[in-house]
């Protein structure tokens, strides 16, 4: 099996500030100094200057699909990009579930953060009422669907994929071990299918209400290659304390 480097990112949503980015740099800097994990912040768009000028590894939470334009309000992933952005996350659940994102939308989204020099992080997840009714594999392998269906497998190369199931995020119910393994495990056995190397080598982040308390366990699973981090990057004794364990 490749071995494959663990990443742990923070996702703000509209939260945080200029002085909580500036307390962060440090300890990011210190936890990823050894080159052992990859970690980076999905910071509020207008803070991502900031933060890639502070040495972070920066996201932005979505892109506009389209290039350029009269979109009013839209964040353009060429200007992302020259910002200092390195990702950009497409088809978060609060993106699809809120804001009415399709997974056509969230593939047009990757398509156009490739295009332009960012490394997408494609969000898949089932509901509480879809898992009920057996439907999880399904869901995700729709929403991953969407984008190979524009850019064949070979469009994953250069991208991570985020597994948050709907019912963990934000709620203080994170998947078990367990569960979160079988899905992440479904989704490489469908990559590998269509090419065994990009399926080994795709960084695959589970999130969902993990904290410093249940990381070590989620990221011990063989296909868990770190996580995807809402409300506990907010605290940097605590986001810290997971990048840490995403170490091993
Ligand atoms: C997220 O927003 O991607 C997330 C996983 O949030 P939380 O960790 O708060 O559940």
């Amino acid at each position: 099996m490749a071995s494959r480097k663990p990443f742990v990112a923070g996702n703000w949503k509209l939260n945080g500030s200029v002085e909580l980015l500036n307390e962060m740099a440090s300890s990011i800097e210190a936890v990823s100094n050894d080159q052992s994990v990859d970690v980076a912040l999905f910071v509020p768009a207008l803070l991502v200057g900031e933060s890639a000028k502070l040495d972070v590894v920066t996201g932005v939470q979505t892109v506009s699909e389209f290039e350029s334009g009269a979109y009013t309000g839209e964040i353009q992933a060429s200007l992302a990009k020259e910002l200092g952005a390195k990702y950009a996350l497409v088809g978060h659940s609060e993106r699809r579930h809120i804001f009415g994102e399709s997974d056509d939308v969230v593939a047009q989204k990757f398509v156009m953060a490739q295009q332009q020099g960012l490394t997408p992080v494609l969000c898949v997840g089932e509901t509480e009422q879809q898992r009920e009714q057996n439907e999880t594999e399904s869901v995700i392998s729709a929403q991953i669907d969407a984008v190979i269906d524009k850019l064949g497998v070979a469009g994953l190369e250069q991208s991570v994929i985020a597994y948050e199931p709907v019912w963990a995020i934000g709620t203080g119910k994170t998947a078990t071990p367990e569960q979160a393994q079988q899905v992440h495990q479904f989704i490489r056995a469908k990559l590998a299918s269509l090419d065994e190397q990009i399926a080994q080598r795709l960084q695959i982040l589970y999130g969902g209400s993990v904290n410093e308390k249940n990381s070590s366990e989620l990221f011990a699973q063989p296909d868990i290659d770190g996580g995807l981090i809402g409300g506990a990057s907010l605290k940097k004794d605590a986001f810290i304390s997971i990048c840490e364990s995403a170490k091993g």
